[in-house]
């Protein structure tokens, strides 16, 4: 299965995206997580997505799709992978087909994640994540409750970057909503509710594309 997660932040991506990569044996590649290793670690690279990062700006086309297109390379997305947080616009979208068409690996499907901006605020101020693995986790817990590492609040969750964020989804990334819709490939699914009721939804709804 090769698969694209698409939704505003704090849709619940990376949750879904967990779940999911377990449930079809696919790698997890989340872009966000890569660029945040990279700045834990002060890689060129890390350095170089920092300001963009800590601003809720994208990083430039140039450096992300690189890191994309080298990441597709290794051996674990033999069978395939679940992308999550790119492409986030259509520059990005038209490079992944390219790079998929000429390996003869186009993608399955692209789930999309909707959700209202009013839930969504209110998830991301609230949302706390472990320094240690990157989980996603409650404002009031004490702890990972994947790992046990310690929680922090990222520097793009604070309100103010918030607001940026939404407005950089809705002018940057929900075009690439249509791309898709229009190359056959977009499956949309309700992002409320539990997140066991959400999984679900996406595999019944993603099994219908896929078997
Ligand atoms: P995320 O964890 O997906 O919310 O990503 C956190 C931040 O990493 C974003 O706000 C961007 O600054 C950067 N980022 C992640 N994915 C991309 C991408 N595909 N293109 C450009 N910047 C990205």
């Amino acid at each position: 299965m090769r698969l694209v997660l698409v939704g505003p932040p704090g849709a619940g991506k990376g949750t879904q995206a967990a779940f999911l990569s377990a449930h079809y044996s696919i790698p997890h590649i989340s872009t966000g997580d890569i660029f945040r290793a990279n700045l834990k670690a002060s890689t060129p690279l890390g350095l170089q997505a920092k300001g963009f990062m800590d601003s809720g700006q994208l990083v430039p086309d140039e450096v992300t799709n690189e890191m994309v297109k080298d990441r597709l390379t290794h051996d674990d997305v033999a069978n395939g992978f679940l992308l999550d947080g790119f492409p986030r616009n259509t520059v990005q979208a038209e490079v992944l087909r390219a790079f998929l068409a000429e390996k003869r690996t186009p993608l399955d499907a692209v789930l999309e994640l909707a959700i209202e901006d009013s839930m969504i605020i209110k998830r991301l101020s609230s949302r706390r994540t472990c320094k240690e693995c990157g989980a996603p986790a409650a404002a009031d817990a004490a702890n990972c409750s994947a790992c046990g590492g310690a929680l922090y609040q990222r520097e793009d969750d604070k309100e103010e970057v918030i607001a940026k964020r939404l407005s950089v989804y809705q002018e940057q990334t929900a075009p690439i909503v249509h791309f898709y819709r229009t190359e056959g490939l977009l499956v949309t699914i309700a992002a409320d509710g539990e997140v066991s009721e959400i999984t679900e939804r996406a595999i019944t709804a993603l099994s219908r594309v896929h078997g």
